[in-house]
């Protein structure tokens, strides 16, 4: 997944741990980086889930550091892309990360359908919010 830096140069995109005033450290965030000017972003669809993250660690105590790409689903199926993807590969990181987000969502939709059954509000709030961090993408991709 690639981007234009206001410089002009490309930015790639990578995963980097991020540490907030110090004190609370999420790893595997993705970011956009240029290797020209030093300009980084998170990944504008997950920065307002990020927020939230951050927000919801510091209502705990921080205990060590925590991994972003558990508690959001779209970071979990970048990074497994990531991981695993080359450039040989004759699709694109954009259309397979497109495939494994309707696949994620249909398979999410399926476990709240199994929540909804037995009355597990918690769970069914748990797969909804997971839910939204996918369409969030979906909704971008289809507008651009
Ligand atoms: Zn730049």
């Amino acid at each position: 997944m690639r981007k234009h830096c206001h410089c002009g140069q490309m930015m790639n995109l990578g995963f980097r741990l991020v540490i907030f005033e110090g004190i609370y450290e999420i790893d595997r965030v993705p970011i956009y980086e240029c290797e020209d000017c030093s300009y980084y972003e998170v990944l504008p669809e997950v920065k307002s889930d990020l927020t939230d993250m951050l927000s919801e660690l510091k209502k705990k105590q921080p205990n060590g550091r925590v991994y972003f790409t558990e508690m959001n689903e779209l970071a979990d199926l970048i990074f497994g892309i990531y991981r695993q993807w080359n450039r040989t590969e004759s699709a694109s990181f954009e259309s397979l990360l497109e495939q494994q987000c309707e696949e994620r969502i249909n398979l999410l939709l399926d476990l709240y359908g199994g929540a909804k059954n037995i009355g597990d509000l918690e769970w069914m709030n748990e797969i909804s919010k997971r839910l939204s961090q996918l369409s969030k993408y979906v909704k971008n991709r289809q507008l651009s």
